[in-house]
């Protein structure tokens, strides 16, 4: 059954202007990225009973979610991703295998989302500026959609990333230097098309903290002391925060986990907020290419949900993120550098003691490693020595 949306407001967290949840706006007018807001006391869900539980993805959770009509959907069957649990290095580990996803990323949920509302409000051609796993996830989506879709992307972003992105029928647009030329670009153009950054938009986010859901389903509603993230733009970050505070607001647990971001040596905007420049210089081979995003449009976001939680920020270097992916890999689990960098944090984090032995920290496995095969093969000798 359909539903009403009025549970829902696009608004701008900074100055508290309001839009229409279906104009076409993609950044409020002073400039600052808009949230969409879940007000609990309109919403007409009424607890984890309330799910479509014949619905294994993520829109089993439709009614938290800011689309009207079900005949909007568009869907992979992304989402309601496997949990695993595993007792080690003296913590509860809970691996969330979010690189099962159909484009092989956690960046399907937000992508599904995001479509499913460009559909909804009748946009039929689209930009997008991305490193890699968001690209194709909307260029996914976009081509089931029928929507026209062109991706900017950095020159060295893996080969991998961007053979898929054509595959999906976008037109791959490369710009040589860093992702914040990338979004220069993109955004140059975007009075052409509907600029459907990942970055920017809302929905891409609303998608995402359906992760925070389904570990609370998947859990037996019981919440983990620690989220750990890798942050580039933070939508994962801001997505899973997100996420457990809705369900708190609703009654349905009790606490949100101290979000931790991870940060790769060279692209540490989030440290340098919290702390004054890490003053570290972008490694020669980027093995964490997903989360080298500069100047993320949501940065004071970011840093309010690590602050209001007690968490904290980690910055991870090349030789920590190869430790990591080797680990993961022994214990069966193939997933892209960028990935690594969590268990990478996890270990950093119980040297630092922002995570205590006995504590359960959530692990999302972003990506899978067949992204970075290029980029692996480049630094075999090094993985296998
Ligand atoms: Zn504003």
């Amino acid at each position: 059954m359909d539903k009403v949306n009025d549970a829902f407001t696009l608004m701008c967290s900074h100055c508290g202007r309001r839009y229409d949840l279906n104009s076409k706006v993609w950044r409020c007018e002073c400039g600052r990225p808009l949230d969409v807001i879940l007000d609990v006391r309109a919403t007409e869900f009424r607890g984890l009973g309330d799910v479509r539980a014949w619905d294994f993805t993520m829109w089993r959770y439709m009614k938290l979610l800011p689309i009207a009509s079900s005949d909007n959907i568009v869907t992979l069957g992304e989402g309601w991703t496997p949990v695993m649990v595993r007792k080690l290095y003296g913590v509860e580990l809970i691996l969330k295998l979010d690189y099962l996803n159909p484009t092989g990323s956690f960046k399907d949920r937000g992508a599904s989302c995001l479509i499913s509302h460009l559909v909804e409000i009748g946009v039929d051609s689209i930009i997008e500026d991305s490193s890699g796993n968001a690209g194709a996830a909307i260029a996914a989506y976009a081509s089931v959609a029928g929507i026209k879709c062109r991706v900017f992307v950095p020159a060295s972003a893996p080969e991998g990333k961007k053979l898929q992105i054509r595959s999906y029928g976008a037109e791959l647009v490369e710009v040589s230097g860093d992702l914040a030329r990338v979004s220069e670009e993109a955004l140059k153009e975007s009075e052409k098309a509907y600029y459907a950054s990942h970055m920017w938009n809302p929905f891409f986010i609303e998608g995402i903290k359906t992760i925070a859901y389904e570990c609370v389903e998947q859990m037996q509603g019981s919440v983990p002391d620690v989220a750990l993230a890798p942050v580039g733009s933070g939508g994962l970050l801001l997505g899973i925060y997100k996420g457990y505070k809705e369900l708190v607001e609703l009654g349905l647990i009790d606490s949100i986990p101290r979000m931790i971001a991870i940060q790769a040596q060279g692209y540490t905007p989030v440290y340098d907020y919290m702390y004054g420049s890490h003053g570290s210089s972008p490694p020669e081979v980027i093995l964490a290419d997903g989360i080298a995003v500069p100047r993320p449009p949501r940065l004071e976001q970011i840093v309010k949900a690590i602050k209001e939680t007690k968490g904290d920020v980690v910055v991870i270097d090349n030789a920590e993120i190869i430790r990591a992916f080797k680990e993961l890999a022994k214990l069966g689990f193939f997933v892209e550098p960028t990935s690594a960098t969590a268990l990478a944090a996890l270990w950093k984090g119980l040297e630092l003691r922002l995570i205590e032995k006995g504590e359960s920290a959530l692990l999302p496995l972003t990506g899978i490693g067949l992204k970075a095969i290029d980029k692996l093969t480049q630094i075999s000798d090094v993985i296998f020595r």
